[in-house]
């Protein structure tokens, strides 16, 4: 064991593949479908919204993917990312626990979400792409995406949710500082969102539906516009393992081996990119590390959703995937992890929790937040809420270790800074914050508009 903290790798330690789990993944693969046939899509359906290289990525079995020098010159940015030990946080708890995090709050939009976005700016710069559309909740992923977008003189338009265009004004300035067009959707730029405002002119908007104005927005485009999302897909995780490649050779100099990793999930992004090395560790060279998945328990897709195809949007107009889902009609209470609020999972995710190989636990917004609070008295840094689920397990297994009396390693990712979120932490010091729990019943309904027919069991 190390006596430092703060655990830092050179420039040249920067990781020069992506891991692909797929190539390890002992399951065998699902289906993606055509939403509209229920057919298994073809390159050409999805060539309407991403650029070949990524599809390549998509189905790729290949175990490393080389990360092209313009965009390891970009990660160089920030990259690595340090991986610090809560030395403070672990006095604060009299826990015999040692705890350490990862910490992607460094990159210059504050999350993990320019991992994925530099190298899809990049692999859109070198097929034509004039513009990207994408949808964004909290703003996290739409900044990212501005950033990288600007970098590649790629121009970028972002369906922002309604609600937290309203709530978060200073990431719409972010995004818009960096060059970007931001709508609050529904809008009426779009068929589907002129139909969601027909129907419900107050509409809050969800993720869902921003994915189908902007899905909506490329596909008709005739090319000049394509779509970029910044989670579930198979190329976003492997594009996100440089943060799990980095902290294996972090705990190396540490000379810890982590018993737990956590993250928290929305659509899986940050919680692969920390996890899957340590999962390739399990399956290869006979690790046996816990991965801890963690979701609000307002939108429990692990833990309540079930386990089946879905429409990955609203509209139905992305591809159909076999994943943890709370039904793609999901109108999400209005929590403060905007970045967690998405009915379904990766796809790979949902595969691995199935088979018993990734756990995962909910957790409530006001606990969610006191593990906040109490990581930023002790270690300083404010962590988004998006993060602080993470945090919120992370503290509750260096309890469960004290009570046991054992020296367990716990391992997390904070996923970013919470500097763009004080207006829900002066909600919560001020009373003003309530749990929820998603109704097991409005899964129950939800689940009756499944796509139907001819989908594989
Ligand atoms: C977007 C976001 C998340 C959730 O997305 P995943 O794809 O599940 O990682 C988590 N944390 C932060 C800080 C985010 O911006």
């Amino acid at each position: 064991m190390s006596d430092q903290t703060r655990f830092i790798l050179n420039e040249s330690d920067l990781p020069k593949n992506w891991y692909n789990i797929a190539a390890d993944s002992p399951l065998p693969p699902t289906p993606v479908l055509h939403p509209g046939t229920l057919e298994p899509v073809t390159p050409d359906f999805l060539s309407v919204l991403f650029p070949m290289d990524l599809i390549l990525q998509e189905i790729s079995t290949e175990r490393y993917i080389q990360i092209p020098d313009e965009v390891r010159e970009i990660y160089k940015l920030y990259r690595p990312t340090p991986l610090i030990r809560a030395r403070r946080l672990e006095k604060a708890l009299g826990t015999p626990a040692h705890i350490y995090y990862k910490y992607e709050g460094v990159s210059p939009a504050g999350s993990h979400k320019p991992n994925t976005a530099i190298p899809q700016a990049f692999y859109n710069k070198a097929a034509g792409t004039k513009a990207l559309t994408t949808e964004t909740g909290a703003g996290q992923w739409g900044s990212a995406l501005a950033m990288a977008g600007n970098f590649f003189d790629i121009a970028v338009e972002v369906y922002m949710v309604k609600v937290s265009y309203q709530q978060k004004p200073y990431r719409r300035n972010l995004m818009e500082t960096y060059g970007a067009q931001v709508y609050a959707s529904p809008t009426n730029r779009t068929n589907y969102g002129r139909s969601v405002l027909d129907s419900d002119p107050g509409s809050p908007g969800s993720l869902g539906i921003a994915i189908s104005e902007a899905v909506e927005v490329a596909a008709t485009s005739g090319g000049a516009k394509k779509y970029s999302l910044g989670s579930v897909l198979n190329h976003v995780l492997t594009h996100q393992s440089v943060i799990g490649e980095e902290s294996l050779k972090q705990m190396d100099m540490a000379n810890e081996y982590p018993d737990v990793v956590i993250g928290c999930v929305g659509g899986g992004s940050n919680f692969a990119g920390i996890a899957y090395p340590f999962l390739r560790e399990n399956l290869k060279n006979g690790k046996r590390t816990r991965l801890l998945a963690v979701e609000p328990t307002a939108a429990p897709s692990l833990t309540k959703g079930v386990y089946t195809f879905d429409y990955g949007d609203t509209a139905k107009m992305a591809p159909i995937v076999k994943m943890h889902t709370l039904g793609h009609s999901f109108i999400p209470p209005g929590i403060h992890a905007g970045g967690l609020r998405y009915h379904g999972m990766a796809p790979s995710i949902s595969a691995f929790h199935d088979a018993g190989l990734i756990d995962a636990v909910a957790v409530p917004q006001l606990a969610t937040f006191e593990a906040a609070v109490q990581f930023a008295r002790s270690e300083g840094l404010i962590p988004a809420p998006e993060s602080a689920h993470a945090i919120r397990a992370a503290i509750d297994e260096a309890l469960d270790a004290k009570i046991k009396g054992e020296k367990r390693v716990i391992l997390f990712n904070l996923s970013g800074h919470g500097n763009f979120d004080l207006a829900a932490y002066e909600k919560y010091l001020q009373g003003d914050l309530e749990d929820f729990e998603y109704p097991a019943a409005a899964v129950e309904e939800a689940m009756t508009r499944l796509p139907q027919a001819a989908i594989p069991a």
